[in-house]
C-alpha cells in the first residue's frame, strides 16, 4: 500500500488525484490539506478517512474541528492542524510515501522542503515552488535521495520520453503549448478582456490562477523554468512550440536528431497516476486517441510580442537568482488583481516587467531571501497600483 499526502486536495489537481486514488486499490490517503474549503474537505475526509487534515485558515480549521467532533468516535483519531506549521506537519507526516504538491503558488515552498527532508517522494504540480526555489529544492532531492515526479502534463511527457533511453540525455526539450483562448489575437484585441473571457480555456479545465496564466502564456514561461530545474537543461535548449489541439504533450530531441513525443487525450489523471504509481503503468479508464478522428495536428511559433509573459520568463530565467521570485510573485499578485477586477489583462505582463526592472538581483537567494523578495514585490505593486 502506498500512503499519500495531498496538499491542495480541494483544487483541480487535488480532486483528480482523489479520483485516481479511488481507482487504485494500492493507494491510500494519509493526509489532506487545503486553504479554506471545509465543505469539500469534510466530504473528502468522510470518503478517504485520512489520519491528518490541515485547514490553512485558522478560523475555518476551528469550524472544521467542530464538524468532525459532531460526527463522533470514528473521526476522533484524525489530527486537525492549521497554518504553515500544519501544512509542514502534513508534508512530513510519518508513514507517508509520496506527497502530492498541488497547492497554488509559492505557499508550497516550505511544505515541499519539509516533505523532501522527511524522505518523501514528491508528485509535483506546484510549479511556482520549483520556479522560485529550484536551486534549493533540486540539491535537496539528491541529498535525501527522493524522487521528484512531474505532474504537469508537459513535464510528465518529457519524463516519459526520457525513460527507457538508457541515460542518454536529450539535447533539446520541445515544450508544447495550446496557445490559450486568445491565440492568434493581437494586443489591440486583448485590451478589454475580462476575467470571464480569460477563464475559458479551450482544452483543459483547471484552477483559476493557472487558467489565467495559460491565457497570458506566463504558464508556459513558468514551465520553461520548471523544465530547466527538473531536467537540468539550459534555457537555450528549451523551445516552446504552439500545438493548439493539445494532443502532443511535449517532445525531446536527441543528438542524433531523433525526436520522441508523448501523445494522449488531455486528461490530467494520466500524469497524476503515472507519478503516483511510477514506474508502473496502470489501467486508466477514459477516452483514447483515435487517429482517424484527429483532423490535424498543427504547429506554430509562440507570439512573444503579444504574449510577453513568455518572453519575460526567459529573461528572468537567464538572470536567475531572485529575479525568478520577482517574475513569479509579480504574476501571482497581478493575476489576483485581474481576477478581482482591479487591473486589466494586458497589465499583468506590464506589472511583471516593471517589477523586474525595479529589482536588484540576488544570486543564489536563501529561503528567507525568497520570502522577503516575495513580500517586497507585493508591497511594491500595492503602492503603485492599488
Ligand atoms: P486550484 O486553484 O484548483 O486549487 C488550489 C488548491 O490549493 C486548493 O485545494 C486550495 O484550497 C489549496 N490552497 C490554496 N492556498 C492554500 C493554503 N494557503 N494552504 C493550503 N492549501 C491551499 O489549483 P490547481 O489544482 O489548478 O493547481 C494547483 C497547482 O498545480 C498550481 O501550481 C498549478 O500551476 C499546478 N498545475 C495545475 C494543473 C491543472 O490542470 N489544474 C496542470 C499543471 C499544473 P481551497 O480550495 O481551500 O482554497
Ligand atoms: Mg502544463
Amino acid at each position: 500500500m502506498k500512503e499519500i499526502v495531498i496538499l491542495g486536495s480541494t483544487g483541480s489537481i487535488g480532486t483528480q488525484t482523489l479520483e485516481v486514488v479511488k481507482n487504485n486499490s494500492g493507494l491510500r490517503v494519509k493526509a489532506l490539506a487545503a486553504g479554506s474549503n471545509i465543505e469539500l474537505l469534510e466530504k473528502q475526509t468522510e470518503q478517504f478517512m485520512p489520519d491528518m487534515v490541515c485547514v490553512y485558515n485558522d478560523s475555518k480549521a476551528l469550524e472544521f474541528k467542530k464538524r468532525l467532533d459532531a460526527k463522533g468516535r470514528d473521526y476522533k483519531h484524525i489530527d486537525i492542524v492549521t497554518g504553515m506549521e500544519g501544512l509542514a506537519e502534513c508534508a512530513a507526516i510519518q508513514g507517508a510515501d509520496t506527497v502530492v504538491a498541488a497547492v497554488t503558488g509559492m505557499i508550497g515552498i516550505k511544505p515541499v522542503i519539509e516533505a523532501v527532508k522527511s524522505g518523501k517522494d514528491i508528485a509535483f504540480a506546484n510549479k511556482e515552488t520549483l520556479v522560485t526555489a529550484g536551486h534549493i529544492i533540486m540539491p535537496m532531492v539528491n541529498k535525501y535521495k527522493v524522487k521528484l515526479l512531474p505532474v504537469d502534463s508537459e513535464h510528465s511527457a518529457i519524463f516519459q520520453c526520457i525513460g527507457g533511453q538508457h541515460g542518454n540525455k536529450p539535447s533539446k526539450i520541445i515544450l508544447t503549448a495550446s496557445g490559450g483562448p486568445f491565440r492568434g489575437m493581437k494586443k489591440e484585441e486583448l485590451q478589454n478582456i475580462t476575467p470571464a473571457d480569460a477563464l475559458k480555456h479551450p482544452n483543459w479545465s483547471m484552477g483559476k490562477k493557472i487558467t489565467i496564466d495559460s491565457a497570458t502564456m506566463v504558464n508556459k514561461g513558468l514551465e520553461v523554468i520548471e523544465a530547466k530545474w527538473l531536467f537540468g537543461m539550459e534555457l537555450e535548449n528549451i523551445e516552446v512550440v504552439v500545438q493548439p489541439q493539445s494532443i502532443i504533450h511535449s517532445m525531446v530531441e536527441f543528438k542524433d536528431g531523433a525526436v520522441i513525443a508523448q501523445l494522449g487525450t488531455p486528461d490530467m489523471k494520466l500524469p497524476i497516476q503515472y507519478a503516483l504509481c511510477y514506474p508502473e503503468r496502470k489501467n486508466l479508464p477514459g477516452e483514447r486517441l483515435d487517429f482517424y478522428k484527429i483532423p490535424q495536428i498543427t504547429f506554430e511559433k509562440p507570439d512573444m510580442e503579444t504574449f510577453e509573459g513568455l518572453k519575460l520568463a526567459y529573461k528572468a530565467g537567464e538572470a536567475g537568482g531572485s529575479m525568478l521570485t520577482v517574475f513569479n510573485a509579480a504574476n501571482e499578485k497581478a493575476v489576483a488583481m485581474f481576477l478581482a477586477g482591479q487591473t486589466g489583462f494586458l497589465d499583468i505582463a506590464e506589472i511583471i516587467k516593471e517589477c523586474m526592472a525595479a529589482h536588484k538581483n540576488i544570486d543564489n537567494p536563501s529561503l528567507s531571501d525568497i520570502l522577503e523578495v516575495e513580500q517586497d514585490v507585493y508591497r511594491y505593486i500595492e503602492s503603485r497600483y492599488l
